[in-house]
């Protein structure tokens, strides 16, 4: 089975109207207003997969400065992933800074066939108070414990070239809400911003016991060796291969790990579906 762990999807309502979401909503803007960066519909993302050969994917949501925006985001992603036969894994997204109002929705859509939360990323669309050591992380925790949930958060790297979106969670404070909250199921998208290299100090190794590492965008930060020496660093069940589709192509993705140095067979298996199959109990 071939899992992408990492594609986003909107309500077709985005696209007809991208320039009134673009005034309305901030962190929409800080990374959609270049029309470079492209956006999907759930039959796009199908019509990728078929292309690309994927047989699941994991649609998540965009961090929408606003609850209602997120709902709506979610209803299109929940939707999706009610119509397509099991195809598409539906991550929802939260409004942080009402903790409260974001438990009931994560309950919601938990209902309705979520199966995480994400793309949780801090900054423009929760202001500063959004970090993950508040109550807006506990809020996050509480719902993936108690709607067996998985969190999908937008981690950063510390250091390197910047882009539109640099700004994620830092591999920090990912670290120590992990620490916080053992036994949840967390995926640190983009490599975890270096995160995996500390996972060769024994406690921290420990601490990610149920911590993920997805390749979203990798061909945009890292060599390709980093398949090869990440998966070396946490141990190959801990890397989720994901693309980041719309902004880069499934198949495009998907053949950087088919032609990644240093893998063998089993590992390449691994990365591509194995470990997200078991992460989200496929075929059970
Ligand atoms: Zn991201």
């Amino acid at each position: 089975m071939i899992l992408d762990a990492h594609t986003h999807l909107f309500p077709s309502a985005v696209l007809d109207r991208r320039a009134e979401f673009l005034a309305a909503d901030p962190a929409f803007a800080s990374l959609y207003a270049t029309p470079r960066a492209r956006l999907a519909t759930a039959g796009d993302l199908i019509g990728s997969m078929d292309e690309a050969g994927i047989d699941v994917s994991v649609a998540m949501g965009f961090a929408w400065c606003d609850a209602g925006r997120c709902a709506s985001g979610n209803d299109a992603t929940l939707d999706a992933g009610a119509r397509n036969g099991g195809r598409i894994l539906p991550f929802a997204t939260v409004w942080p800074l009402d903790p409260d109002a974001a438990y009931r929705e994560a309950q919601r859509c938990a209902a309705a066939g979520a199966r995480g939360l994400g793309e949780l990323r801090p900054g423009v669309a929760g202001g500063p108070q959004y970090t993950l050591a508040s109550p807006a992380g506990d809020a996050l925790a509480a719902a993936a414990r108690d709607f067996d949930l998985t969190l999908a958060f937008h981690v950063g790297e510390p250091v390197g070239h910047s882009y539109a979106g640099k700004e994620g969670f830092t591999p920090a404070e990912v670290l120590a809400f992990a620490e916080r909250n053992r036994g949840l199921r967390l995926i640190a998208a983009h490599w975890g911003g270096g995160l995996p290299f500390y996972a060769l100090m024994p406690e921290i190794h420990e601490a990610l016991a149920t911590t993920w590492f997805d390749t979203a965008a990798t061909s945009l930060l890292y060599r390709d060796d980093i398949f090869a020496l990440g998966t070396a660093l946490t141990g190959v069940e801990h890397i989720l291969f994901g693309s980041d589709y719309p902004l880069l192509s499934q198949r495009r993705q998907r053949r950087l790990v088919e032609g990644a140095p240093g893998l063998t067979p089993e590992t390449r298996i691994a990365l591509l579906g194995g470990n997200a199959a078991r992460l989200f109990r496929l075929g059970e």
